[in-house]
């Protein structure tokens, strides 16, 4: 009898064992690929690894619109900073061919690195879709580079450790919201060693939080990290205790263009949530019948995912919200389109997602182990939100290319 608990005991024991050995290597061998896709160099080339470079391009381009299309106006607006005295947001306004009352936005880098991902797209959508708009071209502005700083520096939130997705209000009241859910995973999301990928905590990061999956459910968890918080300036996802400048300038600056339209299309740019390579139209749910009808037509034959269902969550304080405040007149459309980078709409993708954002924030305030440890943290970091993958690149364009057409075809259609 005390053989066979014996063997029963060992054999539970070995299959712990085997079951922690065989998660740690399907964990930190976990690392998706685009797939199926034919690279073009014609794609890859509107890609630039320097916010310098990708800024001027974008005004090179914006000289060259001007030569074109008369009354083309471009305007650079200086973000006041600490640290650097060259961070800008460039802005380009081509009006429309025929008065038909539409305007369409692009904004890029809201999330200052997935900037470098924002500007390809606006450079393909200057070099190549705007010169092919015929008469019905709507008024168009560019705006590029939200979040300079960020853009500039490689990382997501602004020089004040501010997620600007979570920020873009006018109203004071966004900055008391209450986030109960994140005060108690604060530890958890904030640890206050120095960053170091090879401490235990790290390598075994997947096991606490899948227990804490378990205890919770990860559309929870997920909602409870990634909607926004405003208690915490070090932590990650802090959305300010007031507007940052360059939401107080948009307030101020766009009025003189949205005010002259009655219907409003933005288009906001992002990386890293999502499936590796695909475009997510990914929107926080939207009340309105008529609006969410005409978003519908505008992308007719495209999945749209509603920050409600399943796999996603919702945001406090986003850039495309804030945008429909400035002509409260207007019928407003708008679309963040998210271009996933690590299959994080997966358990063990959004484990890593969110492991590596944990730790470029803790190097960020608490410092490094080492230089070796800094410099593979912000390279782990820059590779989720900017894939250096040539084939990721490629389809990113090839996909923007075809939405941003059909999309804007069905917006000139729609009454
Ligand atoms: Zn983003």
């Amino acid at each position: 009898m005390k053989k066979a608990i014996k063997i029963t005991l060992y054999s539970l024991a070995g299959l712990i064992v085997l079951i922690i050995i065989g998660s740690y290597i399907s964990y930190w061998s976990f690392s998706p690929e685009v797939e199926d896709v034919v690279t073009t160099s014609q794609n890859t080339s509107y890609f630039t690894d320097s916010y310098d470079e990708c800024r001027s391009d974008f005004i090179r381009l914006a000289d060259q619109l001007q030569k074109e299309i008369d009354s083309t106006t471009i305007e650079s607006l200086t973000v006041q900073s600490k640290v650097d005295q060259n961070l800008t947001i460039d802005i380009c306004y081509i009006p429309p061919v025929q008065d038909a009352g539409k305007l369409f936005v692009m904004s890029s880098g809201v999330h200052g690195i997935e900037g470098y991902t924002g500007s390809a797209i606006q450079k393909m959508f200057m070099s190549e879709l705007i010169p092919d708009m015929g008469d019905d071209r709507p008024g168009i502005l560019l705006i590029h580079g939200m979040n300079p700083y960020g853009f500039k520096y490689k990382r997501r939130v602004t020089e004040n450790n501010v997620d600007l997705n979570r920020n873009s209000s006018v109203s004071i009241e966004l900055y008391s919201t209450e986030n109960s859910g994140y005060a108690d995973l604060y530890n958890f999301i904030n640890p206050l060693q120095v960053a170091s990928t090879s401490n235990l905590f790290n390598r075994f990061f997947y096991v606490v939080a899948i227990v804490k999956i378990v205890k919770s459910s990860m559309p929870v968890l997920r909602q409870a990290v990634l909607q926004g918080q405003y208690q915490f300036p070090e932590g990650l996802y802090f959305g300010g205790t007031q507007p940052e400048p360059q939401i107080v300038m948009m307030n101020e600056y766009l009025p003189q263009y949205f005010d002259k339209y009655d219907n409003i299309f933005l288009v906001d740019l992002h990386t890293g949530y999502g499936e590796i390579g695909k475009l997510h139209l990914f929107t926080n749910p939207v009340e309105d019948d008529n609006i969410k009808e005409l978003t519908e037509t505008i992308f007719e034959g495209y999945e749209i995912d509603w920050g409600d269902s399943g796999d996603f969550y919702t945001v406090n304080g986003d850039f495309c919200s804030f945008m429909g405040d400035i002509n409260p007149e207007a019928t407003y459309i708008s679309m963040p389109f998210e271009f996933g980078t690590l299959n994080s709409q997966v358990t063990f993708g959004s484990l890593h997602s969110i492991q590596k954002t944990i730790i470029e924030n803790q190097g960020i305030q608490h410092g490094y182990k080492n230089n070796k440890q800094e410099k593979k943290i912000k390279s782990s970091f820059i590779e989720m939100y900017y894939p250096s993958d040539p084939a990721w690149k490629s389809t990113v364009i090839e996909q923007s290319r075809e939405v941003l057409s059909n999309a804007l075809e069905n917006y000139m259609n729609i009454k």
